[in-house]
């Protein structure tokens, strides 16, 4: 979609620290990362937000994704937390859905 940082991302228009990809999944590092690892994982398809996102198969996807690289980052024993900030409340900034995954060191106990 045009004027979208995360679509520009995926064609390779804007750099990127790519950290996985297949044909239905890009995952990348936040540029602002707020964990030692902090991955940000993405459909290659523009879908807005969560509440957009009704197909069960690009969910899939991007959780076998997110499965896939935290066992290749060895934080599959350790833990790691997946956040989809999702429209005004939520504070989502990117207009692209998408699932943060934080790990390699222990997260504050602050869910709001
Ligand atoms: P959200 O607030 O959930 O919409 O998250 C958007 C995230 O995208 C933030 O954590 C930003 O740091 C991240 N972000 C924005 N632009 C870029 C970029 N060019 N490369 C990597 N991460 C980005
Ligand atoms: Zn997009």
């Amino acid at each position: 979609m045009d004027g979208c940082i995360f679509c520009k991302i995926i064609k390779g228009e804007i750099p990127s620290k790519k950290v996985y990809e297949d044909s239905n999944v890009y995952a990348f590092s936040d540029i602002h990362p707020q964990a030692k690892h902090h991955i940000l994982f993405v459909p290659k398809q523009h879908i807005s937000g969560l509440t957009e996102l009704n197909d069960k198969e690009t969910l899939n996807n991007i959780f076998f994704a997110i499965k896939k690289v935290t066992k290749e980052l060895g934080i599959d024993g350790t833990g790691y937390r997946v956040c989809a900030n999702n429209g005004p409340d939520a504070g989502q900034t990117v207009f692209h859905v998408h699932f943060h995954v934080l790990g390699g060191q222990r997260l504050s106990d602050k869910m709001v």
